[in-house]
């Protein structure tokens, strides 16, 4: 009861309240999923920081909120950006190379990486505008977009925008990607999974504990195993990504432990870029990964059994194309993101005959080139709709 009205305060004005508090406006509300009553609190299972939460409060993420013992999420249609990007840009280099992937986030994160070259959208106010999920799908397949990536900020943290957008997509035809920090619990990968065919997973400081500990705050990173081997389990597409941050997290011994368990878990033909780190946000002090450290890891990850290899946020460098693991044919060509050269024939080395493993849709084993290049990068400034997009009819 309110100690100066004497009324009580309804759910949907806490609900008001939350929003106004953040700035947000619009329907982004839902129940959220994947949480239960303990107590006079609620848990959520979404990701494994597994926040047990008293009534009016938040969790760690800021997006989601127990109001009267029911829990919701905030930003359900919350768009902080929506763009066009070349799938390489994930990054995902076996799944519908050569394609343009609808790029869509909203708000707030699991992590709170220092270096976070998304500051703004993961850690700050941010203006979102209201953008549904059937419209987000119809924008994808009127812009020729073969997928739609929910990316920028953690997916995990709009979950239920995400897999309503995604059961949207199929429908036109449109698979879905999530690019995402791997630290879902479990039960959120096998949720998502119908509905979700591919996630590249993105490791920092090659998973070292103290790492994490100290420069993302989070405390246990090796329940992101759990997650990639349940993502292997369900036939999800998985590739991986190792930002290895000067200094911080960059050794050379970490990334070959870490290669090694891809290798035994996962197997010898998952995706691994080692990607350079550049100094952002409250991690300035230190330069951008030498080149030399991220071709030292490539070696490491080889010599543990992984056939693909790469090093990313190096334009122009070699190790962004793909080798024959069978006869080191130059298979892909890149430069960025982009394909510059494509000497794959029938899904297979045209020199030794070797099968590249990887996922396209047009049966051809010729990549999809799919998309308009010239909207690659569109982003919405001040939370706005990136509305330079085709409008929908
Ligand atoms: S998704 Fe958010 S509320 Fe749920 S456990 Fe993770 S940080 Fe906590």
């Amino acid at each position: 009861m309110s100690p100066s009205s004497g009324t009580e305060i309804s759910p949907k004005s806490k609900i008001s309240s939350a929003l106004r508090e953040r700035g947000w406006k619009g329907k982004q509300i839902t129940e959220a999923l994947l949480w239960e009553p303990e107590g006079d609190r609620v848990r959520c299972n979404l990701c494994s920081r597994r926040c047990l939460i008293p009534e009016g409060q938040n969790g760690f993420c800021q997006t989601r909120v127990n109001i009267d013992g029911t829990f919701y999420a905030l930003n359900h249609g919350g768009v902080s950006v929506l763009g066009i990007d070349p799938i390489e840009k994930k990054p995902f280099f076996h799944y519908h190379p050569g394609t343009a992937s609808l790029s869509i986030s909203t708000v707030g994160c699991t992590f709170r990486c220092k270096f976070c070259q998304n500051y703004d959208i993961s850690q700050e106010a941010y203006g979102m505008r209201e953008v549904d999920s059937a419209e987000v799908a119809r924008q994808a397949k009127r812009n020729e977009c073969r997928t739609i990536s929910y990316t920028y900020n953690e997916p995990t943290v709009f979950f239920e925008y995400a897999l309503d957008t995604a059961k949207e997509a199929l429908k036109l035809g449109i698979e879905n990607t999530f690019v995402t920090n791997g630290y879902m619990t479990p039960e959120a990968v096998e949720y998502a999974a119908p509905y979700i065919q591919a996630m590249t997973v993105g490791i920092k400081g090659s998973l070292n504990t103290e790492f994490y500990r100290r420069i993302m705050v989070v405390p246990n990173p090796e329940v992101i195993k759990d997650a990639l081997l349940e993502m292997k389990r369900l036939g999800i597409h998985i590739e991986m990504t190792d930002l290895m941050v000067t200094k911080h997290g960059d050794s050379i011994e970490d990334a070959q432990t870490l290669a090694r368990w891809v290798f035994e878990n996962l197997g010898p033909d998952t995706p691994l870029h080692f990607t350079r780190f550049h100094p952002d946000w409250l991690l300035t002090d230190v330069t951008a990964t030498p080149v030399e450290t991220l071709e030292r890891a490539h070696i490491a990850a080889r010599e543990e059994g992984l056939r693909f290899v790469y090093i990313g946020n190096v334009p122009g460098h070699p190790l962004e194309n793909t080798y024959c693991p069978g006869c080191a044919h130059l298979l892909v060509e890149r430069h960025g993101f982009q394909i510059t050269k494509w000497t794959i024939s029938g899904g297979a080395c045209p020199e030794c005959g070797e099968e590249f493993p990887y996922r396209h849709s047009n049966g051809s084993g010729e990549p999809e080139l799919r998309g308009n290049p010239l909207l690659f990068g569109l982003t919405i400034p001040d939370g706005g709709l990136a509305c330079d997009l085709q409008a929908s009819p």
